[in-house]
């Protein structure tokens, strides 16, 4: 179908604070992909379809055409600050904070500082901004481990209401960035299908509006 709308989503909470809004532009899935195992899902409408992907993933499945629209973290999108894509809609959903956090009582520092994080790219940013030199191990999960085993003496994590810091001995130090999650859109998408996008990027601010009146 020529004007098929791929939208691109991740499982958890990005899916399930997304429904609300899909449903307000008038899309239901009609498979729960909690539950499922599709990776594309047919919706009410015969012409939109959602595909699940690794949040990660997002951005690149927007950029390179795989889906017209995603709906990706800020700190998802801080990551690759060369996609080429247009991010409309701020969707005020998933909210949290990247943050630095460390041991609550740390020893004094020697040399230079080793920050673990799977925010490679954010974390060198905020440290270049602060003309603080730093090494940076990526990790990819479990970051609350590595100042407890001596891997390093800070972490670069999203954090929200700090219960899995503190559970970890850690307390949240320096604010990076607030995030949210974004509608991203492929560029030549919104060339070629532009009265439909429109229509749905209307039909989601609409919604995101109302909720944030709630
Ligand atoms: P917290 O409520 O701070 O204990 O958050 C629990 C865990 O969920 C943290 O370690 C984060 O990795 C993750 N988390 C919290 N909020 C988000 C979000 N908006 N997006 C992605 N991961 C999140």
């Amino acid at each position: 179908m020529p004007n098929m709308l791929t939208l691109a989503l991740s499982k958890g909470r990005i899916f399930k604070e997304t429904l609300p809004l899909l449903k307000a532009a008038g899309i239901e899935p009609i498979d729960d992909p909690e539950t499922s195992r599709k990776l594309i899902l047919d919706t009410n409408q015969p012409d939109v379809r959602l595909i699940i992907v690794r949040a990660s993933d997002v951005p690149s499945y927007v950029e390179f055409g795989g889906a017209d629209i995603g709906v990706a973290g800020k700190d998802v999108l801080l990551e690759h600050p060369e996609a080429d894509l247009y991010e409309p809609v701020d969707l005020r959903i998933a909210c949290c904070k990247l943050m630095t956090a460390g041991r609550v009582n740390e020893d004094p520092i020697k040399g230079r500082l080793k920050v673990a994080t799977k925010f490679v790219e954010s974390t060198r940013r905020f440290y270049a901004q602060q003309g603080q030199q730093v090494d940076i191990i990526k990790l990819y999960g479990s970051m609350e481990l590595a100042p407890l085993v001596g891997l390093a003496d800070r972490i670069v994590d999203v954090v929200d209401t700090g219960n899995t810091l503190r559970a970890n001995g850690l307390v949240p130090m320096e604010h990076i960035a607030e995030i949210s999650s974004r509608l991203v859109v492929n560029k030549a998408s919104m060339k070629m299908k532009h009265t439909r996008i429109q229509q749905f990027i209307s039909q989601i601010r609409e919604a995101v509006k109302e909720q944030q009146n709630d």
